[in-house]
This record gives C-alpha cells, structure tokens and sequence, in this order.
C-alpha cells in the first residue's frame, strides 16, 4: 500500500496542529470579543454617568481600555491560549488516538494467541499500513497455528491406522501360530493350509512396513533422488509387461495406445515404476469388473502423460482428491478382498511430485482415469 502524502502520519499531525489553533483563536476571538464589548459597556456606562450622553470622550474611552493592558494580562492570555489550544488538540486527535489503541490491543491479543479478531483498516496513512500488515501476519500466523494442528492430527491419525493396519494381520498370525503350536489333532493338509495363510499375512505385513517407509521417504520436501533421461515409451511397456500375470488372474485385457515418438523425461525409474505400477494394480484391482484397462502415453505442450483407464466401480467425485491422502480409502471398497492400505495413491503423488509432475484422478460412467503428467526434458518452465 503506497502512503500518498497528503493522508500520511505527518500530513495529519499538522492537520490537527491547524484545527486546534484555528478553534483555539475562533473561541479566543469571541471570548475577547465578549469580553471587550462587555468592558466598553461598563466604562461606557460609567463615563455616561459622569459625562452625560454626549458620545465625546469615545476616543479617550479606547485609550482607557488599551491603558489597562499590562504584562500579566498578556501572560494570563498565553497560558490560557495554550491550554485551550492543548484542549482542542485531545479533542481533535482523540478519535485517531482511540485507533492506534485499537492497534495496539490487536497486537496484544496475538502475542496472547487470539488470532481471529481482524484489527480494521482506517484510512489511508501509515498507521492504516501497520494494521493492514497485522492484519497479514494475524492470518499467517493462523494459518500456521492451523497447519499445524492438521499436521498434529493427522500424525495421530497415522499412528492410529498403522497400529490397526499392523494389528490385524498379527493377530491373525497369532492366532494360527496358536493352533499350529497346540493343535496336535491337525490333519497334515490343515498344518500345511494355516502355514500358507501365517506366511501370506507375515507377507502382508512387510509389504505394508515396506510402504510405510517408502511414503515416509518420498514425502520428505527435498530428498534426493537420482534421475536420468527416459523415454516413456519404451519405459511402459515394460511395467505393463510385469502386470501380465495379474491382468490374467482376474481375465482382463490390457489395451495399450502408445505415443509414436520419443517421450523424454529426467525421472528416476525405480520410482516412477513404483509410482505407474500401483495404478496398474489399482485399475486391476477395482476395475475387474470392467474387462478392460487402457494404458495410453501421450504429450501435451511440454508435458508427457501416462495415462491407466478402467472401466466399472466409480469413484464419487467428492473423494477424487481424497484417495491420494494416506490411508484413505472409498469406503465402499474397504474390503478384505481388495485388501490395501491406502498408501498406493499417496506415494504415487510423493513420488509425482518429486519428478515436478502432477497426479488426478476423474472418474464417471465413461470410465476412471489416472494421469501422471511429467514435464518433457528441455521443456522445464
Ligand atoms: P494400497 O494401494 O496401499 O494397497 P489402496 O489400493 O486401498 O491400498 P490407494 O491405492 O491409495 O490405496 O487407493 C485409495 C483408494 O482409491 C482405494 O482404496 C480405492 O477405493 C480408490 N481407488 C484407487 N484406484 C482406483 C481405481 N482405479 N478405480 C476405483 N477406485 C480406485
Ligand atoms: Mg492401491
């Protein structure tokens, strides 16, 4: 906010000096006046009773008057001229004065933690900058305090789901160790049966502490990662490769459509691995009904795409930006059979966005998509 000069703090202060002195010589000028009328009155009076009413002695009536003019007189006037002036001044300036109390109270209540009450901008000077920019910080600080509180719950919220999400398989694991250990009656096929469930869960287990550490890391501001060129297409055929088996386990088809041309981008492969194959497994895993995924590449001004289309559940459009918070999961789907954590999305997007790329989601009746968008080398704004 530019301060022009005429509403600035010393433009105002010399306002105020002029109005007290300009109402300080007004009230001066009536009192004196009154005075003065009332003093020619009296003398006047005084002279007609020893003169008669003949009007002459009115010049010697002025010399009488400025007669009695002496220092004291003159130093009475000035003191009361300086204290009316004073007077005038408070009055003036009270409304202005009354305001940077206001400021001054604002900035109490946030070094107390209040931080809701705005302290309203008046005018235009500098003292109007002041509470603007409290104003700023108020918010700032707000925000901070409130970012905070988030970051505060969802750690909790996050100890909370790893305990249940670690919870349940170990209970489960226990529990056949039990049988196992204790149950002399088991039949050879039921022993080699719990064995497989105890190693699937111990399985389970690690995957789950192998993503937790992995959202753990990536989610970190500025870990470094190596990166090196890549070409999308030759790099995609690759992970959709990898997901044969699965494509087949649940009979889907897999539909590639590959931009012709080279799709450079600098990213680490392990990551973005990582980062397109849990969409693979995620269109797989809740696309099953859909028969098909489609799998495209693509450019678009200088960003290139990879793009996993499935077809069937859809996801409600108010949870599009909620499924890459950790541990969120439609609710819908938080099945045994479709098993996650809902950490695959939220390292997709830790890893996305190391690679300066954008992650989203849409999803209607025309199918659900998943796009990573990464910017092409030699394109970086
Ligand atoms: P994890 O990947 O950690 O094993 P998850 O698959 O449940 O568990 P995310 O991959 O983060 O977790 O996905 C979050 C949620 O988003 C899923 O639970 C599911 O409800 C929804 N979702 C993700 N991908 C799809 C998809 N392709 N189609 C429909 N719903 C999806
Ligand atoms: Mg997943």
């Amino acid at each position: 906010m530019k301060v022009r000069h005429f509403r600035s703090f010393r433009f105002k202060m010399v306002r105020y000096i002029l109005l007290s002195l300009l109402a300080t010589l007004i009230t001066e000028g009536i009192i004196f006046l009154g005075i003065y009328l009332y003093e020619i009155e009296n003398i006047a009076g005084e002279y007609r009773k020893v003169w008669g009413a003949s009007g002459q002695g009115s010049m010697s009536l002025r010399m009488l008057s400025l007669s009695s003019s002496s220092v004291l007189d003159i130093i009475i006037i000035l003191i009361f001229t300086l204290l009316l002036f004073i007077m005038y001044f408070i009055l003036i300036s009270h409304s202005f004065v009354m305001y940077v109390r206001e400021i001054i109270s604002g900035i109490e209540r946030m070094k107390n933690g209040e931080t809701m009450e705005e302290i309203p901008v008046r005018g235009d000077d500098e003292f109007s900058e002041i509470a603007a920019s409290i104003n700023e910080m108020r918010k700032d600080l707000y925000d901070t305090m409130e970012s905070q509180r988030i970051a505060e719950r969802t750690k909790d919220e996050l100890i909370t789901n790893v305990a249940h999400d670690l919870r349940t398989p170990l209970t489960s694991i226990l529990g056949y160790l039990d049988l196992l250990t204790q149950g002399d009656f088991l039949t050879e096929e039921q022993r080699q049966k719990y064995l497989g469930i105890v190693s699937a869960k111990a399985r389970q287990l690690e995957t789950l502490i192998k993503d937790l550490f992995d959202y753990t890391r990536y989610g970190k501001d500025k870990v470094k990662i190596k990166k090196e060129i890549l070409d999308l297409n030759l790099f995609m055929p690759q992970i959709v490769d990898e997901f044969y088996p699965s494509l087949i386990d649940n009979q889907l088809e897999c539909r590639t459509d590959f931009y012709e041309g080279a799709l450079n981008i600098e990213g680490n492969g392990e990551l973005l691995a990582r980062a397109i194959g849990n969409l693979m497994s995620n269109a797989i895993k809740y696309g099953a009904e859909g028969k098909i995924i489609e799998v495209r590449t693509g450019r678009m001004e200088r960003e290139a795409y990879v793009a996993v289309i499935n077809y069937g559940k859809v996801i409600p459009p108010e949870e599009l930006d909620k499924i890459f918070d950790k541990f969120y999961r439609v609710e819908t789907s938080r099945s045994l059979k479709t098993g996650g954590t809902g950490l695959g999305l939220a390292i997709a997007k830790n890893i996305v966005d190391l690679h300066d790329g954008h992650i989203w989601a849409s999803s209607d009746e025309s199918g659900t998509r998943f796009q990573i968008e990464l910017p092409e080398v030699g394109s970086r704004k």
